[in-house]
Parts: structure tokens; sequence; C-alpha cells
């Protein structure tokens, strides 16, 4: 296939970066390359807000009822091209195509019609105040105002999903949007920016900027004229966008990485369907899931029982062609994530971890043999506070760790720097509430995992996020609410 030439969006036309300068990104199925993606630079970032500034005033006092008229038709646009985008998502990333068609791409349509739902719905507060005397009074009321230009800045794990989980709201609300998606994933933004320019969105409003992080995403963050910076990718990006936007008073709202426990407790119910929603916890998408679960804790009372049904089953799971509908595990996204997870894995075996399945490469054969597969891996035997355990791998490796009792649980699952989603399994209620009470997660799944209700504020604690996305959170977050106060 014929390597793809992609462009930024920008002032509602598609053009190459003002230097000519291109990366090459990669199949990560089969090592190939796939497409050359602008390496744009601050010049282009420049266009990119000056247009948006341009398009501002007028989006803004654009009927709420047409910005979702948009918002919609850029949804149904997708859904038509369905199909075209998950092959294109899935051979961009790696990700098994049957996972883009029933999860990204739909998530993705699901984002735009949520926000354009929801802006219709919003409304604003107002309170009362009596003065003293009959007749005498003020009221207040909240407006809720666009910032302006804003900046979405996304990862390469779920690259349309988060990519429209970010700008959706941020027009929604009456912004317009620069916005940068990762640069190792960046071919469906391209199809979205075509799509949004078929769905009418006036020029400015929209404009993708396509490019390297220290660059294009530095630039954004840096730029006076951006009023805010809704970013999700790892916790080091996060810290050091959050150290440029501090000094010039620029919103931002971080989604980090996470380290998140799967907490099975003796009493859960651990039915077939409920241990497949535990091995999808800690394998969907190679792992490569900030909410997956990486360190699996469980009662030692059932330890070894359920050990062996767990394994049985991650032994079961095809690392595969991402194309082949039996396939479960993709490839990882790149040979930079490739070589850092083997490491992480040397790391494991040298402070001493017993693996209990994968740990190795897979080579394929044909078209894939020379993409970035690898096995999906158990392993045990190190303390929660081994780097196995701390740090983020972001790839298909579960840790298993026993446990006593509730206590130690809790203790176990909190003692990490992060604090994005855990999951618990239990069948006893006042167990779920009171540990779910006691994580300092953003998001607790009782006896599920990655079940979404857009409406929910989404997010982490501690080093996996600052705000919440989601929901009134995401409007809250794109808007500027200033009160006026009426004497009567
Ligand atoms: P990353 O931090 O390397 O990159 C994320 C984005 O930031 C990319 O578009 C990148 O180009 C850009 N970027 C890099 N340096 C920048 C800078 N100095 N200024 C501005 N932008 C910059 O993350 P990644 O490797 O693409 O994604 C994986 C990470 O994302 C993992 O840590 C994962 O946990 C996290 N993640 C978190 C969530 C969440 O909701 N909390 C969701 C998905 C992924």
């Amino acid at each position: 296939m014929p390597s793809l030439r992609l462009a930024n969006l920008i002032d509602g036309r598609l053009v190459a970066p003002r230097a000519d300068r291109w990366l090459e990104v990669h199949e990560p199925a089969t090592g190939e390359i796939l497409a050359h993606c602008p390496d744009s630079d601050a010049n282009d970032v420049a266009d990119a807000v000056a247009a948006a500034q341009r398009a501002a005033p007028g989006w803004s006092h654009t009927p709420i009822e047409q910005r979702a008229r948009l918002l919609q038709r850029l949804a149904e646009l997708i859904e038509q091209d369905l199909d075209a985008f998950a092959a294109l998502e899935s051979r961009d990333s790696g990700k098994p195509l049957a996972l883009a068609r029933s999860l990204d791409i739909p998530r993705a349509v699901s984002n735009l019609r949520y926000f354009a739902a929801t802006i219709q719905g919003w409304g604003s507060e107002s309170h009362a105040m009596a003065l003293g005397q009959p007749g005498a009074g003020a009221i207040n009321y909240t407006l809720r105002q666009p910032l302006g230009v804003v900046g979405c800045i996304s990862p390469w794990n779920l690259p349309l999903y988060l990519f429209t989980w970010k700008i959706a709201p941020a027009l929604a609300a009456g912004n317009t949007v620069v916005a940068k998606p990762s640069e190792v994933t960046p071919c469906t933004a391209v199809r979205l920016a075509e799509l949004s320019i078929a769905a009418g969105f006036p020029p400015g409003v929209l404009n993708i900027v396509q490019g390297r992080g220290p660059s294009v995403g530095q630039a954004l963050v840096e730029h006076p004229r951006v009023k805010a910076i809704s970013f999700t990718g790892s916790t080091a990006t996060g810290a050091a966008i959050a150290a440029t936007a501090a000094p010039l008073f620029k919103k931002v709202s971080l989604e980090m990485g996470g380290k998140n426990p799967a907490i099975v407790f003796a009493d859960a119910d651990l039915s077939d369907a409920n241990l497949d929603t535990i091995v999808r916890s800690g394998f969907a998408n190679q792992g490569e899931i900030c909410l997956c679960g990486s360190r699996l804790l469980v009662q030692r009372s059932i330890y070894e029982g359920f050990r062996e049904r767990y394994l049985e089953r991650v032994r079961a799971l095809v690392v595969g062609d991402p194309d082949e509908p039996g396939t479960h595990l993709g490839a990882l996204v790149s040979q930079a994530h490739f070589d850092k997870v083997m490491r992480c894995l040397d790391q494991a075996r040298a402070d001493g971890a017993s693996v209990l399945c994968g740990g190795e490469p897979v080579r394929l054969q044909g078209r894939c043999a020379g993409g970035w597969f690898v096995a999906p891996t158990v392993i045990e035997g190190l303390p929660n506070t081994a780097s196995t355990n701390q740090t983020e791998i972001f790839g298909p490796v579960a840790s298993l760790i026993p446990f006593e009792d509730e206590a130690e649980a809790i203790a176990l699952a909190n003692d990490s720097a992060y604090g994005l989603a855990a999951s618990l399994w239990t069948q006893d209620l006042s167990r779920a509430h009171r540990v779910a009470a006691a994580l300092d997660f953003g998001i607790v799944w009782v006896n599920c995992w990655l079940l979404r209700d857009l409406r929910t504020p989404f997010g982490g604690a501690k080093q996996s996020g600052l705000g919440r996305e989601g929901g009134a959170e995401a409007l809250a977050f794109f808007t500027e609410p200033k009160n006026v106060c009426i004497r009567y």
C-alpha cells in the first residue's frame, strides 16, 4: 500500500506544514511505513491559533442548536464511514480491527452525539437574595461563557476516541479549537478533519495541527491566545505542561498515567463471564488503556485456584494480525514502546519475578513478520513496592499480588503514586461501598470494568490527573463562569 500523506487542518483547509518537514508513521503490525505526517512547528500553530481566533466571535454567537446540529452531522458522517475509520485506526495503532470497530470508532461517534445533546440541555445557576425589607432583593445569575481558543492534546492509545472526547465539549461550549493528535497515530484525525469540512463547520472553528509534542504541543501550550489546555497522556508530559501553563495562568485539565489495581476478594462471583472481564481489564488493547488493571490483588484464601483459572484464560488469548477476527491482542504501538515493555520485563526478572506466562515477543509469519507483538504476560512474586508494581508499563503485563484481608487490600491498592481507576470484585455489598470509599482513585468499578456513562466525572487522583472530563465537568472546564448580580 502506498504511504498516506497526511495534512493539517487550518482555517477550513487541509494544508501541508509550512516548513515542508514530515515524520514517518509506521504500521505497528508490520513495521512498515504507513504514512507521512506533518512535522509542524510553532509557525503552523500560530496560523491555526490565528484562524481559531478569527472564528471565535462567530462561533460563540452561533445558536446552540446550530452548533449541536453540526456535531451531530459530524457524528453521522463518521458513522457512515465506520469501517474505513476502524481499518485506518487499526492500521495506525496496531489494535485489533474488531476492537476499533466495536469500541474506538463507535465511542468517537457517541462523544460527538453526547455533547451535541448535553449542550442543549445545559443550564446555569441562579441565586436569589433577600435584602431585609419587603420587595428588595437581588438576583445573581451565572453566565458560562466560552473561553475563546482552546488547545486539545491527545495520546496514541485510543486515538479518535480521546481526540473527540476533548474536541466535542470544547466546540459544544462555543470555543474554537486547535487540536493536536499524537504523532504516533495521526491518521484518523485527518479523516476527521475532512469530514468536519464536509459537515459544514465554519473555517477556523476546528483546526488540527500534526507533529511532535516538544514542537507543536509545547507551542500550543505556550501560545498567549490559547486560553486552556485539555491534555491526555503521560504524567511526565502532564508535569511539563503544568509547569509551562502555571505562570501563564492557563486553565489545564490533565488526564495522565495509571497503575490500576483490580482487587479480587474471596467472596467474589468468579463466573466465567466475570473472569473474562478480569482478563480483559488487563489485556484489552494490548494493555494499552490507561484504565487497564495491571496490579491484580487476590485474596490469599482463593489465590491458587484463581491463578490457575486466570492463567488458563490468558494463555488462550490470541496474539495475531489485527485484521484477523480471532485476534485478541494486536501489536504494540511502536518499536520504542515495544522496547520499553521488554525492558520492564527484564527488570521484573532481575527483581526476582516468576513469569507464569508470556514474557517474550511473539514472532508472526507473513504480513506481520516485522510487527511489534508481545505475549500476554502474567508475573508473580514481586512486592507492591517493586518497580514492576509501581511504574506504568502500559503493555500486556499483569502482576499478581496476594493479600490477607480488606485492610491490606486497601493499603496495597493505595500504595501508588497514581490514582486513576480501581476495580473490585466482591458479592458483599457493604464491603463494596466501604472499599470504594477508601480507595484513592478517581474511578472505582465494582464487579465490572470500563463500563462508561458519559455523564459521569472521568479522571484520576494523585499523579493520574488534575480536573475531570465527562458530562457537565467538561462543559464547566471549557467555559468561564461569570456572576451577574442585579439589585431590585
Ligand atoms: P505522551 O505524554 O508521550 O503524549 C501525549 C500527547 O502529548 C502527544 O500528542 C504528544 O505529542 C504530546 N506532547 C508530548 N510532549 C509535549 C509537550 N512538551 N507539550 C505538549 N504536548 C506534548 O503520552 P503517550 O505516550 O502518547 O500516551 C500514553 C500515556 O497516556 C500513558 O501514560 C497513559 O496512561 C496516558 N493516558 C491517560 C489517559 C487518561 O484518561 N488518564 C487516557 C489514555 C492515555
